[in-house]
């Protein structure tokens, strides 16, 4: 069975995105951690996140995925932003415990000019502090489209990251298909050797999801602006063979398109019947 679902907004609590997903036929997922902008996070209900278990199970729902506000960015140049996000991260990492929520996805960041060396390890230092012994969630670390200073549009990035964590044992990745196309990973010309590449230098045990979006950018344009489902330059024919990949099949794949629930609901009804049962 495919496991698909979108992002959803949290403003109507947990159980409430639940329910969104069942109605558009999703068996999964993602929400951000706290306001996409930053700042205060919402308090969790205990009945709500029981609520929500309970739709999950009932509904053999697939993991979920909880994404961290856009602003967060461990390695920017500027102190006091990196301060921000590390406070950010270390209380949303106590709060997933209370969830049935256990992958935390996170843009690795933006070194502002500091190159990328220097944002690596700014990001290795941020994760050291900021990740507990003992906690459950996986913390992902997002593929990227390598706009601007951006760090993580290049595979060896991200395995330089984990190699530096300590507990690199709760790291993982979320495979972005709008990003890594525009990063210059042609996964509608050769996607079976950008999975084996990503193989070799990560690990596919290492890819717990994957955020399924075409692209409105041609191949390798470093632009990072998400397309409906067969609208862009990645089209129907790649993302089928994304969401059929015998290595990818099994994965929760989390759409990010410009949509309404409506929008969704197609999509995913589109994205199922072009999904080989087997
Ligand atoms: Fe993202
Ligand atoms: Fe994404
Ligand atoms: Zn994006």
């Amino acid at each position: 069975m495919l496991n698909i679902g979108c992002h959803l907004s949290l403003s109507g609590g947990y159980e409430n995105m639940g329910r969104d997903a069942l109605s558009i036929g999703a068996n999964t997922f993602q929400f951000f951690s706290r306001n996409p902008r930053g700042g205060t996070a919402r308090t969790i209900y205990p009945k709500d996140v029981a609520a929500l278990e309970t739709l999950m199970s009932v509904n053999n729902f697939a993991p979920l995925l909880a994404h961290a506000p856009y602003t967060l960015n461990l390695c920017s140049q500027d102190a006091s932003v990196r301060r921000f996000a590390r406070e950010m991260m270390r209380d949303d990492l106590q709060r997933m415990e209370l969830l049935p929520c256990h992958l935390y996805n996170f843009h690795p960041g933006s070194h502002t000019g500091q190159g990328i060396e220097a944002g690596i390890n700014l990001i290795i230092e941020g994760l050291n502090e900021v990740m507990f012994d003992g906690q459950k969630t996986v913390v992902l670390l997002e593929t990227m489209s390598g706009k601007g200073s951006e760090v993580g549009g290049k595979f060896e990035e991200l395995r330089t990251i984990i190699d530096g964590v300590r507990m690199n044992d709760k790291i993982g990745v979320c495979l972005d298909t709008c990003h890594i196309y525009d990063a210059g990973y042609d996964i509608v010309g050769a996607l079976d050797e950008v999975i084996e590449r990503f193989d070799e230098i990560i690990g596919l045990e290492r890819l717990y999801a994957i955020h399924l979006n075409d692209d409105k950018n041609p191949y390798g344009s470093r632009k990072d602006r998400h397309e409906t489902i067969g609208d862009g330059t990645i089209g129907l024919q790649g993302l089928k063979a994304v969401i059929n990949h015998p290595k990818l099949r099994l994965l929760p794949f989390l759409l990010e398109t410009p949509n309404e629930l409506d929008g969704y609901a197609r999509e995913i009804a589109l994205l199922k019947s072009i999904y080989n049962q087997n």
